[in-house]
């Protein structure tokens, strides 16, 4: 896939390092190469937070605002937001 990842708030840019964790198993992974699902439990990770210490901003953005250039209707498929 030839998304752009950026952070939507300061443009930091993940390298592919497993910077997150699961909320609910704790397993650590590169959220964006599961679409924000984690691939141990299938937790979706709707919000995805900003890496601080390796360049970033520590802001929490919606997973899909990180990438750059998703086509629209993509994201009416991809996502419901019920709150
Ligand atoms: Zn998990
Ligand atoms: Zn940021």
């Amino acid at each position: 896939m030839e998304l752009e990842v950026q952070c939507p708030k300061c443009n930091w840019e993940p390298d592919g390092e497993a910077y997150w964790s699961c909320h609910a198993c704790s397993l650590e992974w590169d959220v964006f190469s599961t679409g924000g699902r984690c691939p141990r439990c299938g937790l979706e990770h709707q919000y995805t937070e900003c890496i601080g210490w390796a360049g970033g901003c520590d802001e929490l953005s919606p997973h899909l605002d990180w990438y750059n250039g998703l086509d629209a209707s993509l994201q009416e498929i991809n996502i419901e937001r019920t709150n």
